[in-house]
């Protein structure tokens, strides 16, 4: 199958934050023979790759953007062979997170549960290390498989790649990589049981997060632990943010380090409340706040 280009996507209509304007193109690839016309076809499409998931943690402005977006279709159903230490379960980049959360579930297949409420792709999940209640992507992962224009597709095994805190880096060099396909480490259990732990973790998050909102989830990484501080969203809140808004774009009031496009936000209005969080918190704490959205320009 060939690639799908399409001429001028809207960020806006590829982020869950729903903010951004146009990229120079976007590749749709739904086959292996689609990544070889890709390498042919990159160098004519000017600017730099950018692999798109969900865009469920993705800040755009907005643009023109310099970008080809690159977005793994590979949505087939997850293949699922049983060893001795349990189970591996292979699936495409293009996979929906949460849909995997349910077959998972079906299967009686656990370990991923904890990352019940994340609203990305697979491919996505592995890029930023996605975690929440001390489950994490890359600890799940046992192969990942790649592609670069240069090398092709090639396997990693989790050891030969590093995961830390909302990172990924398959030690392939630097450029472009996209994440294609992943094999996971699973252990059987009981699918109830497996129900009742993303049933807990859902409940939590909706007491405690915007879930339903325009988001793109938490912005601010939080700080190393080494360095005593709270997490960023309790100091966003202790500094003042929660509940501010800045025309269209606010921090929510369920949860600060959440930012929310109420309708009408700007990119420009979204970059101004990072701004104004990042040097409130660093004005009465002395913590540096990193970005954990990607911000596109
Ligand atoms: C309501 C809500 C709740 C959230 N909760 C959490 C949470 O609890 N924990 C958490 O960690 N995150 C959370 N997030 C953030 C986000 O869902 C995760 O970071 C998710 O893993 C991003 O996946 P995505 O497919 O949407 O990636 P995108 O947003 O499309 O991309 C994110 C980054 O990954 C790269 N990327 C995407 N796909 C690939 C690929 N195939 N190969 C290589 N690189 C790729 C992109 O280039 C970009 O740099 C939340 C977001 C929302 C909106």
């Amino acid at each position: 199958m060939s690639v799908e280009l399409i001429h001028a996507p809207r960020l806006s209509e590829r982020t869950t934050l729903r903010l951004g304007g146009p990229a120079l193109a976007e590749a749709v690839l739904r086959s292996e023979a689609a990544l070889d016309q890709l390498a042919v076809m990159l160098p004519g499409l000017g600017g730099h790759p950018l692999a798109l998931g969900a865009g469920s943690n993705l800040l755009a402005t907005e643009g023109p953007l310099p970008l080809v977006l690159v977005r793994p279709a590979n949505d087939a159903a997850p293949v699922v062979r049983q060893d001795a230490e349990g189970a591996l379960l292979t699936v495409g980049a293009g996979f929906g997170l949460p849909r995997l959360l349910g077959l998972c579930q079906r299967l009686g297949l656990a370990g991923l549960e904890g990352l019940t409420g994340i609203p990305g792709r697979v491919g996505g999940a592995v890029a930023m290390n996605a975690g929440s209640y001390g489950v994490e992507t890359g600890a799940l992962v046992a192969r990942v498989r790649l592609w670069t224009p240069t090398q092709g597709l090639v396997w990693r095994t989790a050891a030969e790649c590093a995961f830390g805190y909302r990172h990924f880096d398959p030690r392939l060099g630097a450029g472009f990589h996209l994440v294609w396909e992943v094999e996971f480490r699973l252990k059987a259990d009981a699918p109830e049981a497996i129900r009742a732990r993303m049933d807990a973790a859902y409940a939590k998050k909706k007491a405690t997060q915007p879930v339903t909102a325009k988001s793109a989830g938490c912005v601010f990484k939080n700080p190393p632990a080494e360095t005593g501080a709270q997490s960023a969203g309790l100091l966003l809140d202790q500094a003042g943010l929660r509940g501010k808004t800045m025309g269209g774009m606010a921090f929510s009031c369920l949860h600060a380090n959440f930012l929310v496009n109420l309708g009408s936000g700007t990119p420009a209005q979204a970059l101004e409340l990072l701004d104004l969080g990042r040097s409130a918190v660093r004005a009465r704490f002395g913590v540096e706040l990193e970005t954990e959205v990607v911000v596109l320009k």
